[in-house]
């Protein structure tokens, strides 16, 4: 026989803890690698179209 031990700690935490602002973050805060085809440039890049720091070209691929 076990105890019914989630009854005693944790209802409300079980709440608070589900977390639904951080799933959203973290695909716009995620950096890949990026590099710039046109000065071959590579550089961390964030959201869906970076652009090269160097020469401000958006010619990019992920690597
Ligand atoms: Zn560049």
């Amino acid at each position: 026989m076990q105890k019914p031990y989630r009854k005693i700690g944790g209802e409300g935490k079980m709440c608070t803890v589900g977390g639904g602002p951080d799933i959203g973050n973290i695909e716009t805060l995620v950096a890949k690698d990026y590099e710039c085809l046109d000065c071959k440039n590579q550089f961390k890049g964030m959201g869906r179209r970076p652009m090269c720091p160097t020469c401000k070209s958006r010619n990019v691929k992920a690597v």
